[in-house]
């Protein structure tokens, strides 16, 4: 509890306004790379048409980015976690798939060395690596930059952004968490907004942009995703050993708007996705070590609002429309069709909807109307701010964002030091 309240804003999860999603916003240097599963996939056709036609940005295709991909998986080592140290949970994702003629393949994961063969086990991955094996920026980016030159500053929230003439000024608390903060302000020639979907699109709103960027805060995505379990007469000890796997690769799942990932989570976080309260969910909750658990993703299709209400407060919008819960409600079906062959006792579906690929609010797009940053990764209607995070995403891929928000960045540096020059 105490490490979600220091590595996630709003004390560990955010609401939406309607209550129906928990946002998990990660707030530590190196943002959701420390925090994240770390699965590193390239974006297909599928994902890139859609961002072209939502866009009109030419470069948003498989040939076009393939450099910079090939660029962002240069500067990490990816791999396969190794046959033998597949989990329990893994061999019933894996087992499940065969049997219902699914089609599944291994994870690709942003690791360097796991130490399975010490008896490593990752449950923690989500709260961190402890033995820095997962390629966070901290590890990989951040030295690199700090050897170009860049200094870096922690415990800062910046809350205003301002262009004026030939700088652009920013103002922010420096502090602290819990502290009162001593007010500060910084002034360059050019800004890259680097905040996340939520934190660009707040920087902006609360600085007056919402007036001339009529795009800003909306086109919100979070791929809402359901943890739903198999009990089993056997114990699972899916929290033993690698944390995850595998991954749906079956085409008709995405036609359908959604993927499966073999997944697991300790014991606090498994226990505020369990329904039901008190002695019931006790139960439950005795039963962790035989529980088997898939997660299903939805490539949600109703975007999203961020806005800021009268005191300035966060308003995260968002809502599953009846195509979003359909999507939800086919994964969930094939997940229970997965455990079911595999001979679990009871199926039980997590009621807790998380978001946590968080994108958009500051769309990519040629269209200043229709979006807020143009295809040179610049705000519509300025030469000096820039952004090249998940925020400038148009639409919901349904493939994790990761990978592509590198590729983008180092696509973005280029034409950002063009301009600078
Ligand atoms: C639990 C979890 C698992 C995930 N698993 C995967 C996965 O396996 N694969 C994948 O591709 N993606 C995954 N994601 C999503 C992925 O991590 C994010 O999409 C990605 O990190 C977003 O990158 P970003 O740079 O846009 O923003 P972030 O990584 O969110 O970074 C934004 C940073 O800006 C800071 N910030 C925001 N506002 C301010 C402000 N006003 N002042 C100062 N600093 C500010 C934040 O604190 C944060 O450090 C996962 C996310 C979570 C939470």
């Amino acid at each position: 509890m105490d490490s979600s309240s220091q590595l996630y804003w709003g004390g560990g999860v955010e609401l939406t306004t309607n209550a129906e999603l928990a946002i998990l916003r990660p707030k530590v240097v190196g943002g959701g790379s420390i925090v994240n599963q770390a699965l590193m996939d390239r974006f297909d056709d599928v994902a890139l048409d859609d961002f072209r036609s939502a866009s009109g940005v030419d470069f948003l295709a498989s040939d076009a980015l393939a450099p910079y991909y090939e660029r962002a998986e240069g500067n990490l080592v990816l791999q396969e976690v190794p046959e033998q140290h597949r989990n329990g949970n893994a061999a019933i994702f894996a087992g499940g798939f065969e049997r219902n003629g699914y089609r599944y393949a291994p994870l690709r994961r942003a690791q360097a060395d796991c130490r399975f063969d010490d008896g490593n086990s990752c449950i923690e991955c989500l709260g961190g690596c402890r033995v820095d094996s997962k390629q966070s920026t901290a590890i990989t980016a951040l030295p690199i930059a700090e050897q170009h030159g860049l200094t870096l500053l922690d415990q800062v929230e910046v809350d205003q952004i301002e262009e004026r003439g030939d700088h652009v000024v920013v103002r922010g608390l420096v502090g602290p968490p819990g502290h009162q903060g001593r007010r500060q302000e910084w002034s360059a020639q050019r800004v890259v907004l680097a905040g996340g979907a939520i934190g660009n699109s707040r920087l902006l709103l609360a600085s007056g942009y919402g007036g001339r960027l009529p795009a800003l805060g909306r086109n919100f995505f979070t791929h809402p995703q359901f943890m739903n379990f198999g009990v089993f007469d056997e114990p699972v000890h899916a929290h033993r050993g690698p944390l995850q796997n595998y991954k749906s690769a079956d085409p008709g799942f995405r036609r359908q708007g959604f993927k499966l990932e073999n997944v697991f989570a300790g014991p606090a976080s498994i226990a505020m996705l369990m329904p039901g309260y008190g002695r019931a969910h006790m139960r439950r909750m005795r039963d962790y070590d035989h529980f088997g658990c898939v997660e299903v993703c939805v490539r949600d299709t109703n975007p999203g609002r961020i806005r800021l209400g009268r005191k300035g407060q966060l308003l995260i919008e968002k809502r599953m429309d009846a195509v979003d819960r359909q999507r939800r409600r086919a994964g969930a079906d094939a997940i229970r069709n997965i455990f079911l062959s595999m001979g679990a006792r009871e199926v039980i579906e997590g009621d807790v909807g998380i978001g946590l690929h968080l994108m958009g609010g500051c769309a990519i797009g040629t269209d200043p109307t229709r979006s807020v940053v143009g295809p040179d990764f610049t705000l519509h209607g300025s030469s000096r701010i820039h952004a090249a995070d998940s925020s400038i995403f148009p639409k919901a891929p349904g493939i994790n964002p990761a990978l592509t928000i590198a590729a983008l960045s180092l696509k973005a540096s280029e034409s950002i030091l063009e301009a600078a020059r």
